[in-house]
């Protein structure tokens, strides 16, 4: 249930309310739209008398929530999140795009990749340093030793750096070096991973799961958002389908959906959606026109010889011309490319 106030109500009012609700066995989530305060009933309690909440002073309307989601829910949250990132931020109006290669490989190939992406305007640096691979025998990742290698390349550059973490375990590590951290779509569903990341409140892109409903991802979203942690960026990287052509099915559907039912921001990752960089570009551009909120690509200097991914990924240049083209898109669709921000001078933060 969701209780609405009334603009012109006062902060006994609220706090009656908030009592009321929590006398009944809920926790309450609180957020505030245009002057309403709005009250949101969590987790299981006893049921609600409808009209009971109606006639307490001040409120305006009272609703129920009968979708499982709450906090990820807009009845919860009506208005878009935005996410502070190194001074830019990731939402509406700004786009974010995040770029890098798959694995980080080695110092120099992760410091001239972020060198290459941000001229050619990327606002944050990807490379992952703990890699989920189908196999055991390929390439696992360099590990805190890659982190490092990205914590050097945002002091240099200063784009803030998203990188996974695979368990719950290795988090407090990689929110050391970290500015976002990933959950991959192996792990969608890892519930321990998701606590801790909850528990970090360090922002998180959180991917979907390959064979995830829209409403299981909101449900892994709600495991975040439960512990306070309100940073949370949903990542559509294609979902398994029975067509071969391309590595997964990118859901464009998912973006116009999520934009209506939940405040989160939505980034597309079309290079794990398609799987061949030449049809990165024209889903990239489908998914900014259809309402993402920003892209995170995966960019190479030398795609043929990559460790992980080389097949989908785009060369500097190629990653250049998809931004320009992104550009002259986003004023179109009443959105801006994000500025990239400033070198920062600092190091692994502790
Ligand atoms: C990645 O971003 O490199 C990655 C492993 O992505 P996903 O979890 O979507 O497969
Ligand atoms: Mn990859």
């Amino acid at each position: 249930m969701v209780v609405i106030m009334s603009t012109g109500a006062g902060a006994r009012e609220v706090s009656d309310v908030i009592a009321r609700v929590r006398s009944m066995g809920y926790d309450v989530h609180l957020s505030d739209d245009k002057g309403h305060t709005i009250i949101g009933a969590i987790g299981e309690g006893r049921p609600f008398d409808f009209d009971q909440f109606m006639a307490l002073p001040g409120v305006q309307n009272v609703m129920p929530a009968d979708h499982p989601y709450k906090i990820a829910g807009r009845d919860y949250h009506p208005n878009d999140i935005q996410i502070p990132l190194n001074g830019a931020r990731v939402g509406s109006p700004d786009l974010t795009i995040i770029a890098g290669p798959c694995s980080v490989e080695s110092r120099q190939q992760v410091i001239e990749t972020a060198h290459a992406v941000k001229e050619a305007g990327a606002t944050a640096l990807r490379g992952g340093a703990f890699k989920p691979r189908s196999s055991p025998y390929s390439f696992q990742g360099l590990g805190e030793e890659g982190l490092k290698y990205l914590a050097e390349a945002r002091e240099e550059t200063g784009l803030p750096v998203v990188t996974e973490v695979m368990e719950s375990l290795l988090v407090p590590l990689v929110c050391q070096y970290a500015d976002v951290l990933q959950i991959g779509t192996r792990n969608m569903q890892n519930y321990a991973l998701l606590h801790a990341a909850g528990e970090s409140q360090h922002p998180v892109l959180l991917k979907r799961g390959m064979s995830s409903t829209i409403e299981e991802w909101l449900m892994s979203a709600e495991y975040i958002l439960s512990h306070g942690n309100m940073q949370v960026m949903l990542c559509e990287r294609g979902i398994r389908t029975f067509e071969t052509y391309t590595r997964n099915t990118f859901d464009v559907n998912a973006i116009p959906v999520l934009k209506h039912i939940s405040p989160l921001p939505v980034i597309a990752d079309p290079s794990h959606a398609v799987g061949k960089w030449e049809y990165v570009e024209a889903v990239s551009m489908a998914a900014i026109a259809a309402g993402a909120d920003g892209l995170m690509l995966e960019v190479h200097p030398d795609p043929a010889h990559a460790k992980s991914d080389g097949r989908q990924s785009l060369t500097p240049e190629r990653f250049a011309a998809l931004v320009e083209k992104v550009r002259q898109l986003a004023p179109i669709v009443g959105r801006r490319v994000g500025e990239p921000v400033p070198a920062r001078g600092l190091g692994a933060r502790g």
